[in-house]
């Protein structure tokens, strides 16, 4: 069928694929985005990746920048991360015993990372998160956190929580089966907005264990604050007794190899990481100082575990991915190469006076349907431009151009996006934009 310029791809093998998987799994999938609901046609069942090219179960090929939602920094099939996992792999998958490869991906972090004293691995960012959570509760043997509308810190009930009505506000729950009662624990507020943050601190004076934050808000849309604010939240939460958490599940070894804590300088009391720590492999963690991580079980009365945690094949992969990140000079290159490529893409939008904004921070972008110069809240967006970004994703993949499937994420560039593919993928861009304002 053509809708645009160029005759849709051919899905007839994932469409096949999908009609099979719908049997097996609710919706079809197994995590919810997957399913293309926002976006035009079935769900592409990928077949291979290599660099940062994807190939569909029908044999179509695109330049792939959703790059599984963040944790390919160093592209799809790198050979250091493939050489590293195949070589520990022949040695067996998982012993449930310590090993050194933990302690070695531990070192390699802490070593080059000025914000953590101690970490501890899980298998998965919701794990790590809701880990850091029960720690700062422990802590402070408080019950309540805050947390912003915009935020999204994986699915464990207290944070699978939305904002009511009014300034501050005990969240609504996102999900059906979350007890009312663990949503009256956690409290929303808008991003950027210290009066209500200083309001909701007022009203549950000495209740607060933490507040919880993507210091880079990178999963509903690209929401980014100012260093400012992100150090108003490092003297609210010390001046009432909270600990400040940065959730550094997308930007944690992204915007720097010390997150966004690095990249903006700020000491939150806990970290947490998951996506490129674990190089592809279920990896999640958490960190803080000796003397906070000193209240995890087996230590303290935290309680804390995981069979799979520190999977020996998971932390070989994480090895060799974070080897690379720390030579000197990766960021830089890789930040520069997103940056030129984000500005050429705003630079044609303007010159066509579009209504399309490029919000962009290292390798991190997001394509916005909009007038406005910053949006920082997730009231700001106009849930009316996703119709523009569904149009956009469907004539991308029409050209070769792999996109997260919702106008609600970011895009992410890794070292295997060559010059060449950046400009294939500019070319690509200008045509759809053309196509998405005619
Ligand atoms: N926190 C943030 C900031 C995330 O972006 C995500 C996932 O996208 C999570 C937590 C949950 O991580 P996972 O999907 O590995 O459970």
């Amino acid at each position: 069928m053509v809708y645009g310029e160029k005759p849709d791809i051919s899905r007839e093998k994932s469409a096949e694929l999908y009609e099979k998987a719908k049997k097996c799994f609710p919706g079809g999938v197994n995590s919810p985005v997957r399913a293309f609901k926002s976006v035009y046609g079935t769900p592409l069942f990928i077949e291979k990746g290599d660099g940062c090219r994807l190939w569909d179960a029908d044999g179509n090929e695109f330049i792939d920048f959703c790059c599984s939602w963040g944790p390919l920094i160093l592209g799809h099939n790198h050979p250091k991360v493939r050489e590293k996992v195949t070589e520990e792999m022949q040695k067996g998958m998982s012993f449930g015993a310590p090993t050194a490869l933990e302690t070695e991906l531990a070192e390699l972090i802490l070593k080059n990372n000025r914000f953590i004293e101690k970490i501890r691995f899980t298998s998965s960012g919701t794990e790590a998160v809701m880990s850091a959570i029960r720690l700062a509760r422990g802590a402070t043997k408080r019950d309540k956190i805050i947390k912003f509308e915009g935020c999204y810190h994986g699915h464990s009930d207290s944070l699978l929580v939305k904002a009511g009505s009014g300034l501050v506000t005990f969240g609504e729950t996102s999900s059906a089966g979350i007890p009312k009662s663990f949503a009256e624990e956690t409290i929303v507020v808008s991003l950027n907005d210290e009066e209500a943050l200083k309001a909701a601190f007022n009203q549950f004076k000495d209740q607060i264990a933490c507040v919880i934050i993507e210091p880079v808000p990178a999963n509903n849309g690209l929401l980014l604050q100012s260093k400012a604010y992100l150090q108003f939240l490092r003297e609210i939460c010390t001046q009432n007794g909270a600990l400040l958490i940065f959730d550094e599940v997308i930007s944690g070894f992204r915007v720097s190899f010390e997150g966004a804590a690095g990249y903006y300088d700020i000491q939150p009391d806990i970290i947490t990481y998951g996506k490129i720590i674990g190089g592809g492999l279920p990896v999640g963690a958490y960190g803080a100082s000796a003397q906070l991580m000193a209240n995890i079980s087996p230590e303290g009365g935290v309680y804390q575990a995981g069979t799979l945690s520190g999977n020996p094949v998971a932390m070989a992969a994480g090895i060799a991915q974070l080897s690379e990140l720390a030579k000197s000079g990766f960021y830089k290159e890789l930040n520069t190469k997103t940056e030129e490529f984000t500005n050429a893409i705003q630079r044609y939008a303007t010159s066509k006076n579009y209504a399309f904004k490029v919000f962009q921070i290292a390798s991190i972008f997001w394509f916005a349907f909009t007038d406005a110069d910053a949006i920082q809240t997730a009231e700001a967006i106009d849930p009316a431009s996703m119709e523009q970004f569904k149009l956009m994703h469907r004539e991308l993949l029409n050209r070769g151009i792999y996109l997260g499937p919702s106008g609600y994420e970011v895009g992410f560039v890794s070292v295997a996006h060559s010059k060449i593919d950046l400009e294939k993928a500019k070319r690509a861009i200008f045509e759809c934009l053309d196509i998405v304002f005619k």
